[in-house]
């Protein structure tokens, strides 16, 4: 039976809840929104295949060792400017949508949860693009992937890695010759619930309704990090609307595994992994331009053979490791100093109160600290 007493050792991927046959396995939110298993003693039948499937372990289902680092744009600027980085899922899906297949990714739904859905056209497609900082929910996804393998069409599935060794784990080695997974190096996730209140603490604040939401807006560059949101009446500043990546990037409220993640390294799950490329600036400036370069690690032959379809699709430079090495590939992030106090924060109080708190929330402060920050970077002292 699947231990769901210590948090750090889930990842909430639901794959035991897709493997369980008896029903048994219900999701349930804990005190700060996480997703965790709770098995019906009723209705387990002790069988052990929800162990069995669980894949946040050191033996996670991996090909081997990285074959190829490329530094990758797609040619069609317009793809690029509409992706988080190089524009490579939009190419890769291309591939398997002309092909007929299937194509699983993350998308907003209607209430603004983050959720795993499936594509069979471009325009379905749009959807998935771009990154969103929120654990996408898995609900009914791996049986649905299991549903088109055996359908005989190809599938392309793009996540996290928990949630990519997680599907290879369910699958196992029948019907996944036209399975092709893309794994994000990943900082790590908070959870549907707070990212919900955060937008409902902006439209609050800011008293508007937000349309579109945009983790990673490029007008300013792809350097700058930058979440712009689209709001009904339109505004042009709105308080609060970095606050959440602010936490999330920082490391206050990420999922308690994220911070023991078992695939923060080289072993990646996926056919390939997909990343920003960060430091291309320094390491190979003539490729970069700043609307977003992709960092791929080709993993296996399958990953080889998608690469070499997108030939004249794009430019691609090859790497070694050490040029494109960042944390998330190495070890998992550390919680912040301050995360203790902020969950105790955010359980008595809510989500606008720690944006409030430990964040940038209005115009006024943000301008204050951008220009310490500013002061701090001319007289060269340490900027925090
Ligand atoms: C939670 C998260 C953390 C990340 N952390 C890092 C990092 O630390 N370093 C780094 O280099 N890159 C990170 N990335 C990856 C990066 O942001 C880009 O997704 C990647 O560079 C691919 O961009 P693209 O231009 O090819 O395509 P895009 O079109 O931007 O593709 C994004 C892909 O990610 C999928 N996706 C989006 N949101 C989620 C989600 N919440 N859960 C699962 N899948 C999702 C989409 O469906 C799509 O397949 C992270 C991504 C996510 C979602």
């Amino acid at each position: 039976m699947v231990d769901t007493k210590r948090k750090e050792d889930c990842c909430g991927c639901r794959a035991c809840e897709a493997a369980c046959p008896a029903g048994a396995i219900t999701m349930r939110e804990d005190e700060k929104g996480f997703l965790y298993p709770s098995i019906d003693p009723d209705l387990c039948t002790r069988c052990g295949l929800c162990d069995k499937v669980c894949a946040f372990c050191e033996a996670y289902p991996a090909d081997g060792a990285v074959r190829q680092a490329l530094a990758v744009k797609a040619r069609d600027e317009a793809v690029r400017r509409s992706s988080s980085s190089g524009g490579m899922f939009t190419l890769l899906s291309d591939q398997v949508l002309k092909q007929g297949g299937a194509v699983y990714g993350a998308a907003f739904a209607d209430d603004w949860s983050v959720v795993h859905r499936r594509a069979e056209t471009p325009e379905e497609r749009e959807a998935l693009k771009r990154s969103k900082y929120v654990q996408s929910d898995m609900e009914g996804i791996y049986r649905q992937v299991r549903e088109d393998l055996r359908a005989g069409r190809e599938v392309l599935f793009a996540g996290t890695p928990c949630q990519v060794a997680a599907l290879r784990s369910f699958l196992g080695e029948k019907n996944t010759e036209k399975l092709l997974t893309a794994d994000l190096v990943c900082h790590g996730v908070p959870n549907n619930r707070m990212w919900k209140e955060s937008v409902a603490a902006v439209e609050r604040a800011n008293r508007c309704r937000v349309t579109a939401v945009n983790f990673r807006d490029k007008s300013l560059g792809w350097h700058q990090n930058r979440v712009s949101m689209t709001t009904v009446p339109a505004k042009k500043w709105l308080d609060g609307e970095q606050s959440y990546f602010n936490l999330f990037v920082r490391n206050y409220i990420l999922r308690p595994s994220c911070h023991h993640c078992v695939f923060a390294n080289v072993k990646r799950p996926g056919d390939l992994t997909l990343a920003d490329f960060w430091g291309i600036e320094r390491t190979m400036p003539e490729f970069d331009d700043n609307i977003g370069t992709s960092l791929v690690l080709v993993n296996s032959e399958k990953g080889t053979r998608a690469m070499e379809a997108l030939q004249g699709l794009v430019e691609m430079k090859q790497t070694d490791l050490s040029s494109c090495m960042q944390g998330q590939m190495q070890k998992p992030g550390p919680t912040n100093s301050l995360s203790e106090a902020t969950w105790a924060d955010y359980e008595k109080h809510g989500m606008e109160y720690i944006m409030r708190k430990y964040t940038n929330f209005t115009r006024f402060k943000l301008l204050r600290y951008k220009v310490k920050r500013r002061i701090r970077y001319i007289l060269g002292l340490p900027i925090s």
